[in-house]
């Protein structure tokens, strides 16, 4: 099957672009859409979410952060707090196993055994409050005075109980407390009572030690002890209540030995009932934040007081919680967003450009497409009038030639007959001009036949037809056998193939190239011609031999032009057609000649029929065409 181009086009994979929706998708893609802003909105929404996120776990990280910090804080308080009253109960402990009382130095031996400075950081000492009536006192006097003279009970006041303290480990810094009444003011007295009557370690109100020379608030720290042991019953204990031991507290060594500053992030605020006890919230404290990130107020219920614990966060808290991951999240999320947003712009834009120029495109393609129709359009026309002129010039070659031969042999039969009969009354001019005469007509008769040869390659060819090539061959040698015997040329023919074609122009063919290589032999040596074929790809290439007189390699092209000659007619006759008959033949076949020579020593005429296209051109069967491959490869 033959493919031309125009087929081989359309049985091509090439996908085809439809201008028009290649422009549309161009036009779609040249604007934002709906989708594009879905996918921003969404982005935005995922950093703000993943903002959010990181933002709530920061808050209930550091929330719980704080939580535990100000737990700790009050923990640690409770703590100590527990600590000194395990203190105090050790003391009673002393006391009842002692049978109701200690001196001095057993008592000063307790105390130095649990060793307060470093046990007990926040407490002035520790030390032994007896209680007894107005009646009693002569007789307590008595017996302290005797080891220490100037001891007396201080300061004087109308309550009929009294509760002084006998004696308070470390005695150096303590000595104003020595002999002081607890029931000569209100928190010193109620909490003293209220120990007494529950049996509980108590603490005062906020009160001002004696021993504290910076007059801070401090408390005190009771635990009773009652002659006998201990009561269930509150009269009971009120009947035989001995005294306390107790712990005098200075609010601020307190803190700052239980609270470890340095290692905190809050600050602590102590108050009882409206007196302040404590306070890190003031602006000399070095850490303290005015606008604490949190704050927290938590009332506990304190050996007989409520403290209030308020407790905020400090600036190393505001510090060690700064965390920076929402903040980038956030800037970063919108940093990408707005980067998207400008990427789905410059693509916009990137697309609108191509639009435009796919347009300009477009109008420039469709323009040429137009003017390459109209082109074609007049192609078309010139190609069907250039084949009516064809056709008209090929009728009016045939029509002359055919024509002008009936005329043409009368002039040469009658120029002759002249010649004949009155060739001896003319003078030596007049037969002269009766030989040109004869000669011109002679010469006109054999153009006018070959001119019709030539044009009846065409107009009366036969359809190509399986045809062997070989007899094709011997057939012209047996037409050129006056020629060969004339000249005692030798002609030698190798193994031809059968060939699609008309036999008698593949004779003609034969006979026109063996014929000229016979004519132009050289007259040094015997003509020698050589008919051959090689087979190619896809073609038969048949080549005719000489030794002849050869062709200068300019004239390879010409000699093939019609009534091209290279020689004059005395020196070689000839019309100049045959090589052009030789190439309207080939080309009715398919096939092609061309020559390859050097002058003086002869030439090689070549035509090639290709094989293929020979076959399919004309109607030859695949079949036949095998066969005859067959037949060439035989031979
Ligand atoms: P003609 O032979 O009638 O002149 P052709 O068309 O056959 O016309 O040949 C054209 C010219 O080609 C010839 O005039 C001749 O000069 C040259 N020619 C053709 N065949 C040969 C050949 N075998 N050897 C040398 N010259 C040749």
């Amino acid at each position: 099957m033959i493919h031309t181009n125009s087929e081989e086009h359309n049985d091509s994979n090439e996908v085809e672009i439809d201008p028009v929706s290649a422009r549309k998708k161009l036009e779609s893609a040249s604007s934002l859409h709906w989708f594009h802003w879905v996918i921003v909105s969404l982005s935005l929404l995922l950093t703000f979410f993943a903002w959010y996120y990181s933002k709530s776990s920061l808050d209930a990280r550091i929330t719980s952060q704080f939580d535990r910090e100000a737990d700790q804080v009050i923990e640690l308080v409770l703590e100590r707090m527990q600590k000194y009253e395990d203190a105090l109960w050790g003391g009673v402990a002393l006391i009842d196993s002692s049978k109701g009382d200690v001196d001095f130095d057993h008592w000063r031996d307790y105390a130095d055994s649990i060793d307060i400075e470093q046990k007990y950081p926040g407490i002035n000492g520790i030390g032994v409050v007896h209680a007894m009536s107005k009646e009693e006192v002569p007789r307590y006097l008595a017996k302290q005075r005797k080891s220490r003279p100037d001891y007396h009970i201080h300061p004087e006041h109308e309550a009929k109980d009294l509760f002084p303290i006998g004696y308070i480990i470390p005695v150096k810094g303590n000595e104003k407390a020595v002999g002081l009444d607890m029931a000569h003011e209100t928190n010193r007295y109620t909490a003293a009572t209220k120990s007494r009557d529950t049996g509980d370690a108590q603490i005062t109100g906020p009160i001002t030690l004696v021993q504290d020379s910076g007059k801070t608030p401090g408390f005190l720290f009771y635990a009773p002890f009652y002659e006998g042991g201990t009561y269930e019953d509150a009269d009971e204990r009120k009947n035989h209540f001995s005294g306390m031991v107790y712990a005098p507290f200075v609010v601020k060594k307190l803190m700052q030995g239980v609270l470890e500053k340095e290692k905190r992030h809050v600050g602590i605020r102590l108050i009882d009932g409206e007196e302040v006890l404590y306070d890190e919230h003031v602006d000399s404290e070095a850490d303290f934040d005015p606008d604490p990130l949190f704050k927290r107020a938590v009332d506990m219920e304190l050996y007989g007081r409520t403290w209030t614990f308020d407790i905020w966060s400090a600036k190393s808290f505001r510090e060690a919680s700064t965390d920076s991951q929402p903040f980038i999240i956030l800037t970063g999320g919108i940093f990408i967003d707005s980067l998207l947003v400008l990427l789905f712009i410059s693509i916009s834009r990137a697309s609108h450009k191509a639009l435009g120029y796919a347009n300009s495109m477009t109008h420039q393609l469709e323009a040429k497409a137009e003017e390459l129709k109209t082109n074609q359009i007049h192609l078309a026309e010139r190609a069907e009038e250039l084949e009516q002129s064809n056709a008209e010039l090929e009728q009016f070659a045939y029509v002359a030639s055919h024509d002008l031969q009936e005329p043409l042999r009368k002039v040469t039969s009658f120029c002759q007959m002249l010649r004949n009969e009155y060739g001896d009354k003319l003078d030596e001019d007049g037969e002269m001009y009766i030989e040109y005469a004869v000669d011109g007509a002679i010469r006109m008769k054999s153009l006018v036949t070959d001119l019709l040869s030539y044009s009846r390659v065409k107009t009366q060819g036969k359809k190509l037809e399986i045809t062997d090539a070989a007899n094709a061959c011997e057939e012209a040698i047996a037409n050129l056998d006056s020629a060969i015997e004339e000249t005692d040329a030798q002609v030698i023919v190798g193994s031809l193939p059968k060939v699609a074609a008309d036999n008698p122009q593949l004779v003609s063919l034969f006979q026109n190239l063996i014929g000229n290589a016979i004519k132009y032999h050289s007259t040094e040596r015997t003509p020698k011609v050589h008919v051959s074929m090689e087979e190619a790809a896809n073609e038969f290439v048949f080549c005719v031999q000489d030794n002849g007189i050869g062709i200068e390699q300019r004239y390879f092209e010409k000699i093939f032009v019609i009534f091209r000659r290279l020689h004059a007619k005395n020196e070689y006759s000839g019309t100049g057609i045959g090589l052009a008959v030789c190439t309207r033949i080939v080309d009715r076949f398919g096939g092609r000649i061309w020559v390859e020579s050097e002058a003086g020593k002869g030439s090689k005429f070549f035509f090639a029929l290709p094989i293929f296209q020979q076959w399919s051109h004309n109607g030859v069967s695949h079949d036949e065409f095998t066969s005859n491959r067959v037949y060439a490869e035989a031979h």
